[in-house]
């Protein structure tokens, strides 16, 4: 599964291998009426209201390395880094 979230970024499954990965939480903005059992928080990078999914938690658990954390962050991480969970496609 691929997600092309524009300006050419893709967001594929994360691999956990080791290297940090970025669990997005999707912008409020960007979906301002969210889903059912989305719980809405803030991100800790920037502090942008974001939703929480139910299922993240357990993703969180089982990969160590996951940070949850708005798109825009994770994007803008991945972007420095150079990590494995979003790559220009
Ligand atoms: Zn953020």
């Amino acid at each position: 599964m691929k997600i092309h979230v524009g300006n050419g970024i893709a967001i594929e499954p994360y691999q956990n291998n080791g290297q940090p990965g970025y669990l997005c939480m999707p912008l409020v903005r960007n979906i301002p009426e969210g889903k059912v059992g989305w719980k809405k928080v803030k991100c800790q990078i920037c502090g942008s209201e974001c939703w929480e999914r139910p299922e993240q938690k357990q993703l969180l658990k089982e990969n160590n390395n996951m940070i949850a954390c708005c798109t825009k962050c994770a994007i803008e991480k991945v972007t420095i880094r150079d990590g494995v969970t979003i790559r220009g496609g």
